[in-house]
C-alpha cells in the first residue's frame, strides 16, 4: 500500500517526513507511521487507512 513520503504540519504548515522504515511487505491497513515535522519539530502518527479501493461507491 502507498502511503504519503511527506504530510504537511498543521501547526506550522512545514513538511513532516515518515520516520518508520516500511515493513519488508509494505504497510497495511491499521498500521501506524510516524511522521517529524522539520519545522517545529513535533512528531504525527497516521494511521494506515484500510485498502477499500475495491468499493468505491462509499454506502454510509
Ligand atoms: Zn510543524
Amino acid at each position: 500500500m502507498d502511503i504519503p513520503k511527506t504530510i504537511t504540519c498543521v501547526d506550522c504548515g512545514q513538511k513532516a517526513h515518515i520516520m518508520t522504515p516500511e515493513p519488508e511487505f509494505g504497510f497495511s491497513g491499521g498500521d501506524w507511521v510516524a511522521y517529524r515535522c522539520s519545522g517545529c519539530g513535533d512528531r504525527w502518527d497516521l494511521e494506515v487507512s484500510h485498502d477499500n479501493h475495491n468499493s468505491e461507491n462509499s454506502s454510509l
